[in-house]
């Protein structure tokens, strides 16, 4: 009954407060996953040739960049062709914020967001209404492929209210409650916390779980060790951190259903999800081109693992046209048992951040740090856990960079690991990378 209200009334009158068009994304997405690949391809190159003729007539950024290469709009025809222009880097964005900023952005009410996913240095871009409609659209498409209805009650245990010192807005509240989302924060989760969002999450009744696998699997051993068996839901909806396999097994073990993994990357507009089959995640083309690629960014053969490039094909408000999101993965050509066609990601490689587990329960993970460090100036952060309860922060100076920004920081992290936990601060020049040529930020140095 909620859900006909939800789909019916709450969304509609939502999106025209909003000026948003969910409701038409997901009814369009709903039919093109059935499409054939041939379809889709071509749905893809008519969007990609729309995105070029704007970026070119619009984004200063891409006309120079075509004019610099030789190169015209009538060049880039199809996916293939994209090979013709040069990657686009976080530096290459930061470094030409304003050039990348459509002249004409003005009228499709943007707005200013930042990455808070794999990588440590967070990337400020600007999205808009248009964009963010499909990406919530490919989100309730791909957990309807595990039963979830449109206002269905779900519990999110993630980074929602990381930073304890900024409650959410309005709208953001509003939106919960028409959602019927209860967020809890990943933040703090030592065994009094998990006893109180047991009492919490079991009178709520949720029909579907998501968030972090770390905080999910913290959660479902604490429930394990207690007894506490009454938290049911129809599925589980994993995101923003690798998925390993123990954690899928303990929390389906636990909750007594299915985990559907997604992997979201939403400053690139991908998106790729588990349906019911779990053999690997299917790509919402639609909304975005996700290029393979080896070191010297030329495609990689089928079922190679390469470095993802994203061309998102919606957001016209700060166009990226193969931007290196800073994942692997691996492409597929399997045919999915489940009948779409959307092709699949075999595997993503990319978010493994180590997780630092505390002697009082405590983790700290990746995302979790993105989101601790954001508002700092500080150029780039290295987490070390050199013994079980004692963490080493290396940190690089941005400009203007004061005593604040370490009581900011420092205040957060406090706040997450307890009292028990030394930490030391070192300022440094230059962070090494590993032998792979990754910049780590998150260490942990005590066996398990
Ligand atoms: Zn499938």
């Amino acid at each position: 009954m909620y859900s006909i209200i939800a789909r019916h009334v709450l969304y509609p009158v939502g999106e025209a407060f909003l000026g948003t068009r969910m409701l038409k994304y997901l009814k369009e997405l709903e039919k093109t996953q059935w499409w054939s690949p041939e379809r889709l391809r071509e749905l893809q190159n008519d969007k990609l040739r729309a995105l070029i003729k704007h970026a070119y007539e619009n984004v200063p950024y891409y006309h120079r960049t075509f004019q610099e290469k030789g190169l015209t709009v009538n060049d880039i025809q199809a996916v293939g062709d994209l090979q013709k222009l040069p990657v686009l880097t976080k530096d290459i964005i930061r470094k030409n914020f304003s050039e990348l900023l459509a002249k004409n952005s003005n009228k499709r009410r943007p707005f200013l967001n930042a990455t808070g996913g794999s990588t440590g240095e967070p990337l400020k871009y600007y999205i808009d209404a248009e964009a963010t409609s499909i990406n919530w659209a490919g989100t309730f498409r791909g957990w309807k492929w595990a039963g979830y209805k449109l206002g269905d009650q779900r519990a999110t245990l993630a980074g929602a209210s990381l930073v304890p010192d900024k409650p959410p807005s309005l709208i953001k509240r509003l939106r919960w409650l028409g959602e019927r989302d209860r967020p809890f924060s990943a933040v703090h989760i030592d065994n009094e916390k998990m006893a109180l969002y047991a009492d919490k999450i079991s009178a709520f009744k949720p029909a579907f779980l998501r968030g972090y696998p770390s905080a999910l699997y913290s959660f479902a051993n604490y429930l394990r060790k207690n007894n506490l068996r009454s938290i049911k839901p129809k599925a589980i909806f994993t995101t923003a951190e690798m998925l390993l396999p123990h954690y899928r097994e303990i929390i389906e073990g636990q909750f007594g259903c299915k985990v559907f993994d997604n992997y979201g990357c939403y400053d690139g507009g991908l998106q790729a999800m588990e349906c019911t089959e779990h053999n690997g995640y299917h790509i919402s083309v639609e909304k975005a081109v996700m290029e393979f690629v080896d070191k010297d960014r030329n495609p990689v053969h089928l079922g190679e693992s390469g470095e993802i490039l994203a061309t998102d094909l919606h957001n016209y408000t700060m166009p990226f046209i193969r931007y290196a999101v800073g994942d692997m993965g691996t492409l597929c050509s399997e045919q999915c048992p489940c009948g779409r066609r959307l092709p699949l990601m075999k595997s993503i490689e990319g978010r493994t951040s180590d997780i630092i587990v505390f002697s009082n329960g405590v983790t700290l993970s990746g995302p979790a740090l993105t989101l601790m460090f954001k508002d700092c100036r500080i150029k780039q952060y290295q987490v070390i856990q050199e013994a079980k309860d004692k963490l080493v922060i290396k940190v690089i100076k941005a400009e203007k960079y004061s005593d604040s920004d370490t009581d900011h920081f420092l205040k957060i992290i406090r706040a997450h690991v307890g009292k028990n936990v030394i930490i030391e601060i070192q300022f440094i020049d230059d962070i090494p990378l590993t032998k792979a040529g990754k910049w780590k930020f998150i260490i942990s140095k005590v066996n398990e």
